[in-house]
This record gives structure tokens, C-alpha cells and sequence, in this order.
């Protein structure tokens, strides 16, 4: 409410600003405010939302003050009429170089990105031609009366803000905003559960650079000219990252609040110390400490100092959090994916696998088959390739040489979100549902084209593991169990054929490890396949159909419960006396 009334003053205040307040001075800040916000708002749609920072923001922002300039210059006509041209061709550089620089995480990406700004300044430093070379182009002067003449510049900037502001609210509650929150969270986890991460990195930021493109136009008709020096800037990448980092990423108007507090900075500073080099100390300083000492940004540091105060006295949300959670019952309907009925061929068939770290084999010649509809327990020593069998199976690790098969087709080489569309879901075993996001949206962001990904949909699978409860807390306030749930719920959102879980009763409560076996049975008994790693012999002896047992990266032997505990090979090579119940565990 409060902060409704805020933006509503703010916005308020910004419509009648030119109206109220004659001195152009005073409006060319505003104005200069106006064209970072527009900008760091659109860069937070990759940085805040998907977590992916450049240092070549500047170029979809000169890319479209370029477009305006070169097609005035050339082709005549208001550099207004020119903006939706200035969209496109962002856009397309956007795409263009997103194509490349989006397969780059971290570093890498910053690199590209950066690498890519120094190309496109020399560019336009060199085709002469067409963008004037280094000395720039210059626009046209907008004829209306000198009182009045920032008027449109400031109005259009301010339907920009708006725009972006409405553009990424909406975002957020779309696939393609869950989507790219998941990848700022944990991107190989994401392409796990169906989010095909580079197309979604690819449309955000050409999203992105289109809103930055037509800031950049408008920014160039009002500044009147262009230069490759100043349009294609270090400066102005770092002015919209700082504006993004220091109101905080991620966050609706913090973006507008940093670009507001950061032009007011630069402005005094450029007055006390002459500019220059000044802007460049100071961008870099406040810069370092934001990171340092400012890690959220203003607005959340603001949102969490408010609600600590608040809940300073009031029961704190652990006598909820230890609260019994009991599963919501047995009215979901699993929409599992039959698989074709090929009754020649297993659900999952893996041949040959190998995969080594440096000179250790951690997966070598693993073959083994997993039929349809049952309950199959892969049990070995740790160390003996479980996980690193399970990332080959889902796609998150390449294989060196191996086949896998899911219901007869071979799905080598296909990235792990075609991998979770085709019903394969697999949970990790330290895991890794998505921290900062609520339980609910943890359970929406799955996404498969075959399957029913809604918001319904989400609530009652965490009605059926239990912790509708806890829908709105961020998940990472959830006890290490609980999150388990999660990522169990996220998978049965593909609506899987089958289910790959690491360790599921590894590290939680005996009570909790009850509740994921009954969770496991009932799933199994409505169609869903279940290919299982745990070390908890007597969970997994009672769950499973049949046992895998691995050891130093092989399938060792295979057979139902009763005959793995029998075999000798298996009892030396791992399970001991002790789950044969002929002799004491270990002290
Ligand atoms: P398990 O799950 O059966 O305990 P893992 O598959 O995790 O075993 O590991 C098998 C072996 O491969 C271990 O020796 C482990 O240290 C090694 N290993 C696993 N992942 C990596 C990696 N990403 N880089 C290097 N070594 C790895
Ligand atoms: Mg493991």
C-alpha cells in the first residue's frame, strides 16, 4: 500500500515536473534521470531477473541512437517517427550476438559482451560513410519554441519508463519470466526441469536491448548528436549496471530509484570536480562499494530492515517451520505419460556408458535397463558414479562414449530440457530447488509442452507432498527435507515417465524419509517409473523392484532385493554384514 502511494506520487510528480518547474537545467537532469532508469530498467530483465550482467549494455542503447541518427541524417523525417526502426535493430543485434555470447556464463559472458562493445565502437569509427566517423553525426533540432522544447523529449521518456516499468511487472508473472528467475537461481537445475535456458536467454535479451534501443533514440534526437566515443561507452554500461546493483536487482522500481540517486551523484560530482575522469571514479567507486557493503541493493535492504523491525516480538515462522506437514492425500491425478507400449524395449536403456574426470573414470562401461513401471534401486559405494550416471541419463554432463535410450529412442546428445519434455524428471542429491523464490513459484517454473504447467497444477502437487502450508515463503527458509519436496513436486510437473531421485532420504528426518517412501509407492502405483540411488539399505530394499549395484563405475550385478543381499559378490564389494543382519554395525 505504501509503496503504491509512492509510485503513485513519484509518477505524479514526474508528469508535471516540465509543467511546474521552467529552468532547463533542472529539467536536463530529470530528463538524464528518465533516460537511465528506462535503461537500467530494461537491463534488469537479464541482470535482476536472469542474473546475467554485461559490460555491453551500452551497445543496444548506441545501436538504437544510431539507427535514429544515420536514417535522419540519410533518409530525413522526425528521429521520432524513426524509434520502432532504433527497436528493431537492437533487437537484431541483440539476437545476433545473444545467439553467441548467451552460451557464455559469468566471466565468459561479461567478456563477450565487453568484446563486442569494442567492436561495434569501431565500427562506427570506421564506416564514415554512414555514421560520420569519429566525429559522430548530428540530429536534427527539434523547432518548438525554447521554453517548450524539452517537453517532448521528457514526455516520451517517461511513456518509455512506464512502458519497461509495465512490461517487466507483467514479465515476471509470465513462463518467460519464471523461467529466467530459475536460470538466475540455478541454471543447469532449470534446464532439468524443461526450460530450454538459451532460447529464454536469447528472448530476454532481445527484450532487453529493444527497450534500450529506443532510450538510445531518444536519448540521441534530444542530445543532438551522435559520437562513437561517448554512444558506445564503458561509462554508460557500468552508469546502468551501477543504477540496476545499487537499487536493487531483481526488484521492480529499485532499478528507477538507482538511476535517479545515481544521476543526482554524478551531476554533483561533475560539478565539483569538473567531470572528466571524475565520472569514471566515481561510477567505479560506488560501484565497488554497492558490491561490497550493499550486496541486494537499497530497496530490499530497505524491505528486510522494515520486516525485521516488524517481526522483532511476533512469534518467529520456526514454530512453523518445525509444524507437522502432512501430505494433502491421494486425490491427484498423475497425468503420467504412458510411454508407448514397445514391449520389447525397457523405459531406460544405458549402454556403455563412460565418463571420465582427468584420469579418473567415474563412469566406466556402466550398461543396465530400467522397465517400465517399476521401482529400480542403484546402490554402490560412494565414489562409484551414482550422480555421475544420473547427470549422463538427464543430459547436465556429456557422456565420452555411451548410449542412452528412454522408451526406445536414443536421446544422446539432446540438451536436458528436450530430455525433461520427453518425461524424464530426476531430483539432485544436495538439492537444488530455487532459494529466493516462493514455494509456489518453484513449482510453476517447470515447464514441458506436454504437460499441464499452471498454477493449479502447482498447487496441488504441493497439496500432495504436503506443504501447501508453505506456499509464499521463499524456499530457501524451508528445512533441507522440505526442499526435497519441492524439487519432487517441481519433477511430477513435467508429468514424468520417469523419475530419477538422488538420495531422497539422504540427510532428513526418519519421519520425513517415511513420508517419501509412501509418496514413492503412491506415485508408482499411478504409472510412474522411479529409478532410485540411496544408501539407506533398508528403504531402498523395501521400496524397489529390482537393485542395481554399482562399483567403480560398472553395473556389478543386478536382481530383486532378496537376491542382491545374498549375492557375494555384492556383499564384498559393498553392503557388508551389517544389512544381511549376520553382524553389527560398525561402531
Ligand atoms: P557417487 O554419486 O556414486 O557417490 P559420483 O558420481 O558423485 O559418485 O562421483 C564419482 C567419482 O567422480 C568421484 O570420485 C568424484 O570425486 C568424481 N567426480 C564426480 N563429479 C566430478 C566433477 N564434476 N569433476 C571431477 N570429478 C568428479
Ligand atoms: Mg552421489
Amino acid at each position: 500500500m505504501t509503496r503504491r502511494l509512492a509510485v503513485a506520487a513519484a509518477g505524479l510528480l514526474l508528469a508535471v515536473f516540465p509543467l511546474v518547474v521552467s529552468n532547463q537545467a533542472d529539467q536536463n537532469i530529470v530528463i538524464l534521470s528518465l533516460v537511465l532508469a528506462a535503461g537500467a530498467v530494461a537491463v534488469n530483465i537479464m541482470g535482476g531477473y536472469a542474473g546475467y550482467y554485461s559490460f555491453g549494455e551500452a551497445v543496444p542503447f548506441g545501436v538504437g541512437a544510431y539507427t535514429v541518427a544515420v536514417l535522419a541524417e540519410h533518409a530525413g523525417g522526425s528521429p521520432f517517427l524513426w524509434l520502432p526502426v532504433a527497436a528493431l535493430a537492437s533487437g537484431g543485434y541483440a539476437l545476433f550476438v545473444g545467439a553467441v555470447a548467451v552460451r557464455g556464463r559469468g566471466h565468459a559472458f561479461v567478456v563477450l559482451t565487453m568484446v563486442a562493445l569494442l567492436l561495434v565502437q569501431f565500427v562506427a569509427t570506421q564506416w564514415q560513410d554512414l555514421t560520420g566517423g569519429p566525429a559522430g553525426l548530428p540530429l536534427p533540432t527539434l523547432g518548438w519554441d525554447r521554453d517548450f522544447q524539452n517537453w517532448p523529449f521528457h514526455y516520451a521518456l517517461l511513456a518509455l519508463l512506464a512502458g519497461a516499468l509495465l512490461l517487466s511487472a507483467r514479465l515476471r508473472r509470465t513462463r518467460l519470466g519464471m523461467g529466467l528467475l530459475a536460470i538466475r537461481e540455478d541454471e543447469d537445475k532449470a534446464a532439468t526441469i524443461g526450460i530450454g535456458t538459451h532460447a529464454y536467454k536469447i528472448v530476454g535479451f532481445v527484450l532487453s536491448a529493444m527497450l534500450l534501443g529506443l532510450d538510445g533514440g531518444i536519448y540521441a534526437y534530444y542530445a543532438g548528436f551522435v559520437d562513437p566515443v561517448d554512444t558506445f561507452s564503458l561509462v554508460l554500461s557500468g552508469q546502468l549496471l551501477l543504477a540496476v546493483l545499487l537499487g536493487g536487482a531483481g526488484t521492480r522500481y529499485g532499478p528507477v530509484l538507482g538511476a535517479f540517486l545515481l544521476e543526482l551523484i554524478d551531476y554533483y560530482g561533475n560539478q565539483t570536480f569538473g567531470g572528466g575522469n571524475a565520472r569514471l571514479f566515481i561510477v567505479g567507486g560506488l560501484m565497488v562499494v554497492v558490491v561490497l557493503f550493499l550486496p541486494t541493493g537499497l530497496l530490499p535492504s530497505a524491505r528486510a530492515w522494515l520486516r525485521a523491525r516488524r517481526a522483532r516480538g511476533t512469534a518467529s515462522a520456526v514454530g512453523r517451520r518445525l509444524a507437522d506437514v502432512e501430505p494433502g492425500g491421494g486425490a491427484l491425478v498423475v497425468r503420467a505419460r504412458r510411454a508407448e507400449p514397445d514391449a520389447r524395449e525397457p523405459l531406460l536403456r544405458v549402454e556403455g556408458l563412460r565418463r571420465s574426470f582427468g584420469g579418473l573414470r567415474a563412469v566406466d562401461g556402466c550398461s543396465f535397463e530400467v522397465p517400465h513401471g517399476s521401482i529400480t534401486g542403484l546402490i554402490g559405494p560412494n565414489g562409484s558414479g551414482k550422480t555421475t550416471t544420473f547427470n549422463l541419463i538427464g543430459g547436465t554432463m556429456r557422456a565420452d562414449a555411451g548410449h542412452v535410450w528412454l522408451s526406445g529412442e536414443c536421446i544422446d546428445g539432446l540438451p536436458p530440457w528436450t530430455r525433461a519434455h520427453r518425461g524424464l524428471g530426476r531430483t539432485f542429491q544436495l538439492t537444488r530447488s530455487f532459494a529466493r523464490l516462493t514455494v509456489l513459484e518453484n513449482v510453476v517454473a517447470p515447464y514441458s509442452p506436454h504437460a499441464v504447467t499452471s498454477a493449479d497444477r502447482a498447487e496441488e502437487l504441493l497439496d500432495f507432498v504436503g506443504l501447501h502450508g508453505f506456499r509464499d515463503q521463499p524456499c530457501g527458509s524451508l528445512s533441507y527435507g522440505q526442499r526435497k519436496l519441492v524439487e519432487l513436486a517441481q519433477v511430477l510437473m513435467l508429468d514424468p515417465t520417469l523419475v530419477l531421485l538422488d538420495e531422497p532420504a539422504g540427510g532428513i528426518n526418519p519421519r520425513l524419509v517415511e513420508r517419501i517412501a509412501g509418496l514413492i509407492l503412491a506415485l508408482n502405483q499411478r504409472g510412474i517409473t522411479f529409478l532410485i540411488v540411496e544408501h539407506n539399505m533398508p528403504f531402498i530394499l523395501e521400496l524397489s523392484d529390482r537393485v542395481l549395484v554399482l562399483a567403480r563405475g560398472s553395473c556389478l550385478a543386478s536382481g530383486t532385493p532378496a537376491e542382491i543381499q545374498r549375492d557375494p559378490l555384492v556383499r564384498d564389494a559393498y553392503l557388508g554384514d551389517e544389512l544381511t543382519g549376520q553382524g553389527h554395525p560398525r561402531p
